[in-house]
Formats: C-alpha cells, sequence, structure tokens
C-alpha cells in the first residue's frame, strides 16, 4: 500500500520594516492552492511541491493535498490572515483520514502580527495534531532559524542556492528523507548553531565567495557516513525579531558526530564573516558610470527597493538620477497601480504627464514628475522561463510603458518581482539591447541577467531592503549582532 503523505505550504518572508501588512488577498494574489488546485499549480515546476511530485511518482508515494499559500516577500503578516491559513490548514489535515507522514513548505523568516515565530507556531500546530506522524519541513535560504522551527519537524530541508534555483531539488530530498523514515523507522539526530551574525541578501550570493566555498564546504560534509543533511540559512536581516540571524543545522545518526560538524561550520561562517562586505556606490555616481560604459547593459542595482525583499518595487531614487543626466537606453521596472490607470485612459500613443513611484511610502524616495509617450499599454501575464521558480504563472495587471527621452519607464499594476526579463519581453523590451537596466533585487536578477550583461553596479539607495544594515532601527535584538552591532558574541571567549 503507497503511503499516505500529507503536503501543504505556508510561505512568507516578513520585512517588519515594510509600511503595509500582508492579509489574505496578498496570499490569494501570489499563490493560493488547496486540495488538487494545488497540483494543477505546481506540477512541472522548479518549485518545492513540483519536486515532492516528481518524487513520489518515483518512491510510491500518495500524496494528499492540503494547502498552499504564499505571497511576495512584504510587511507583517495579519493576525487574521495567519490564524486563516493555520486553521484551515489543520482541518484539512483532520479531513485527510489516516496520514502516514507530512511535507510542510515554509519559509521560515514568516512573521505574524502577535506570532513572530510564525512558522515555528504553524509546525507546531501540526505536531499537536499528529504527535506521532513522521513531518518533514521545507525552509528557504532567508530563513532566521529558531529552535521551535527544528523541534516542529523530524527532519528539515533548506535551499543550498542563492538565487533558489534548487528548490525543486529540495522538495525530492524532504521526500526522501520522509520516505527514508518511513522505510528504517529511524530519525535523524538534529543540531542546531545560531550565530550572531545576520550578513545582508546582497553578499549571500551562493555561487559568489565567501558564501561559494562555505557551501562546498558543507556539501562535502553531507557525504560523511551517518550525516542524512545539513542546511546553512543566511537569515533574512530585515525582520525586528530576536532570533535575526544565520542558523546552521546537521542532521545525521550519530549525536557526537553530527555536533561537531555543526560546529566546524558555525565556526568558520564566524570566522569569515569580516568578508561578507557590501561594496555599494551613491545613485549619482553609479548612473554616470553606467552612461560612461563601453558597452552595455549595465546592471543598475537598487538592493534597497528589493520588491522580493518586502519592499514596494516602486522607489525613485535612481529614475530620477537616470531622467536628471539624460541617460539613453535605460529601463526602469515601477509598480504604480495610479499611474498605470492615468495611461490607461490616455490610451498608446498618447503623452502622459504625471508623478510615477514613491507612494507606497516615504522611505524610497518621492514620486517623480514624468513626461513620455506611452508605448504600450495591455495587461501582461506570463511564465517564468529563468531557472528560478521556472514555469511559475506571474500576473502584473495592467502595464504601461512610458518613453521620456532615453528613459523607458515599465509601470505595473501589481507588485511582482522583477527577477528576470520576462517583465520587459511581455511588454516588447528586448533586454540585451538596453544600455542600462535597473533591477530591484538583491541576488536573484543574477540568474538571469548575469548571461548578457556587460557590468553590475551596486547603489546605496534608501529603502527596506537596504545593505547598510545600520540604516535600520532594530528594537528586538537580544544580543549583539554583526554587522548591525560592529561585532557579534558567539561563542563567548571563542571568536
Ligand atoms: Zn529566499
Amino acid at each position: 500500500m503507497a503511503k499516505r503523505i500529507f503536503i501543504t505550504g505556508f510561505w512568507h518572508e516578513t520585512n517588519t520594516f515594510a509600511q503595509t501588512q500582508t492579509g489574505m488577498d496578498d496570499f490569494r494574489a501570489y499563490q493560493y492552492a488547496e486540495g488538487d488546485a494545488l497540483f494543477a499549480a505546481f506540477a512541472d515546476t522548479n518549485t518545492e511541491v513540483g519536486g515532492v511530485i516528481d518524487a513520489a511518482m518515483e518512491l510510491d508515494l500518495n500524496l494528499i493535498p492540503g494547502l498552499f499559500a504564499g505571497a511576495v516577500p512584504s510587511g507583517l503578516i495579519t493576525g487574521e490572515a495567519y490564524e486563516f491559513l493555520l486553521d484551515r490548514t489543520l482541518e484539512l489535515l483532520a479531513a485527510a483520514g489516516e496520514i502516514d507522514g507530512v511535507l510542510v513548505h515554509l519559509h521560515g523568516a514568516a512573521v505574524a502580527v502577535g506570532t513572530p515565530e510564525a512558522d515555528a507556531d504553524f509546525l507546531s500546530a501540526i505536531r499537536r495534531q499528529l504527535p506521532l506522524t513522521p513531518i518533514v519541513a521545507t525552509f528557504d535560504l532567508h530563513a532566521n532559524l529558531t529552535q521551535g522551527l527544528i523541534a516542529g519537524a523530524d527532519a528539515l530541508v533548506g535551499y543550498d542556492t542563492y538565487p533558489h534555483n534548487d528548490m525543486g531539488e529540495r522538495g525530492r530530498e524532504a521526500a526522501h528523507l520522509l520516505h527514508r523514515m518511513l522505510w528504517s523507522d529511524k530519525r535523524p539526530e538534529k543540531v542546531f548553531r545560531k550565530l550572531p551574525f545576520a550578513p545582508p541578501p546582497q553578499v549571500q550570493g551562493t555561487s559568489a565567495e565567501p558564501a561559494a566555498g562555505i557551501m562546498a564546504n558543507m556539501h562535502d560534509m553531507e557525504t560523511w557516513g551517518g550525516i542524512w543533511s545539513a542546511s546553512i540559512a543566511w537569515g533574512f536581516p530585515y525582520a525586528d525579531v530576536a532570533h535575526l540571524g544565520v542558523g546552521v543545522l546537521v542532521q545525521g545518526d550519530d549525536i557526537h558526530h553530527v555536533n561537531r560538524i555543526a560546529d566546524d561550520l558555525a565556526l568558520s561562517i564566524w570566522h569569515q564573516r569580516g568578508n561578507f562586505d557590501a561594496g555599494l556606490i551613491g545613485a549619482e555616481e553609479a548612473v554616470r558610470s553606467a552612461i560612461a560604459a563601453a558597452e552595455g547593459p549595465v546592471i543598475l542595482v537598487d538592493v534597497a527597493d528589493n520588491a522580493g525583499g518586502g519592499a514596494p518595487g516602486d522607489g525613485t531614487t535612481i529614475l530620477s538620477e537616470l531622467l536628471d543626466q539624460s541617460a539613453v537606453g535605460a529601463v526602469v521596472v515601477l509598480c504604480d497601480p495610479g499611474a498605470v490607470r492615468t495611461a490607461k485612459s490616455l490610451g498608446t500613443g498618447a503623452m502622459f504627464s504625471g508623478n510615477v513611484g514613491g507612494r507606497a511610502d516615504d522611505l524610497h524616495g518621492p514620486p517623480i514628475p514624468l513626461v513620455g509617450e506611452i508605448v504600450f499599454q495591455e495587461p501582461v501575464t506570463y511564465q517564468r522561463r529563468g531557472d528560478y521558480m521556472t514555469g511559475q504563472q506571474i500576473n502584473l495587471g495592467d502595464v504601461a510603458v512610458i518613453q521620456s527621452g532615453g528613459v523607458t519607464v515599465l509601470l505595473t499594476e501589481y507588485k511582482a518581482m522583477p527577477f528576470d526579463a520576462d517583465h520587459l519581453a511581455a511588454a516588447g523590451i528586448a533586454a540585451e539591447t538596453l544600455k542600462i537596466i535597473v533591477v530591484k533585487s538583491a541576488i536573484a536578477w543574477q540568474a538571469h541577467f548575469r548571461a548578457f550583461a556587460k557590468a553590475e553596479i551596486y547603489v546605496d539607495t534608501p529603502g527596506v531592503c537596504a545593505s547598510n544594515l545600520k540604516r535600520f532601527a532594530y528594537t528586538r535584538l537580544t544580543r549583539d549582532i554583526y554587522p548591525i552591532a560592529d561585532d557579534g558574541v558567539w561563542p563567548a571567549g571563542n571568536s
């Protein structure tokens, strides 16, 4: 008899500095599927659920769908939304009948109003309902891991890559770990180490040093006898929570062996903390050097307005410089439903004259006056082609493209994460032919644009995802964390 595996997911990276809260509308707008719709939404995608679906066929597991809810990274989850998702999940679990195992797909940096460790709370509620059933959870590389989260599952698997192009593979790994537990009746020892270290996402890329070497070392340890799995969660620093920071998780047969490996990994990260430095250049100088570059595209990275990290995606600091310096062949994507409505009422070919961007809050630059021709105006949906979340359907709502001199501004109704050039292609813009491309992303953009970009400049812009963590007023940290403080405290007297 095929084992019956309940599969469910709750995925949100919460930027507690963002000024708008995340409600059920935001989950429904991005990812919400229950029952068989969950399989329809994720089959053949490079996501955890997609990977589990593949593995279930090989391993002869009978998947019983719960729900999967994910929202674009944004502000605190409302108490109502969190309660609804948890209650609905438990309801579906209760209705699922006899269950042999559970797979739970989490982010690990979800914060709800009144529930700072939302992922741990979610997982432990499932555990309470099924105290003896094996549970395997997955988490994002940006998780702020806690002991509570680790305790809620029998084994856990985190993404190993950033940009995250191994989501499908990690889903498969989670299914295999669960299968191993079901057939061997063994559970791994789990050892967790938390570091007082929170590098900004910009320097967490796993294909560049120092993270690349650390991950390679970890993968080597995973091949050692008796080790089931190891993960490093590099943390999401835009969360004012006590459990902020890098976490190391090692799982295997022998507790002493697992302890030693976890300590070695944690210590090697700690000793390299000074190498995770974000080199940033001011907007004026960044735009000047992009214009002066011999060939393009030059990528200007607006990391502080990272729409994939909870920022509104409507920051105007770089756009304002591009217009002031009369850049040519430059493109900026902004989420601005109001300006899109105006453009829609005017129609393609008409002249647009009005303010764009800077509306969601006052942290990402002011609205900027823009005058130009409306060269495109249509609703846009597309399927993600880059190797990150491949196959996912993205809805930008109504889209308008305004051509103002040499600067092209693509305005979207809905906030979406512009990680790849599909945003541009869907509106008739060929990214390869541009001189300057502004991306609102920390690292995820690299998966697509590095293939043809000639240069990249990380720009020191203001916003809720700024790489300079000293810009933020943390109030809930319980110890010094590097580089927010000039040094952290771990392990006592041994750093
Ligand atoms: Zn992430």
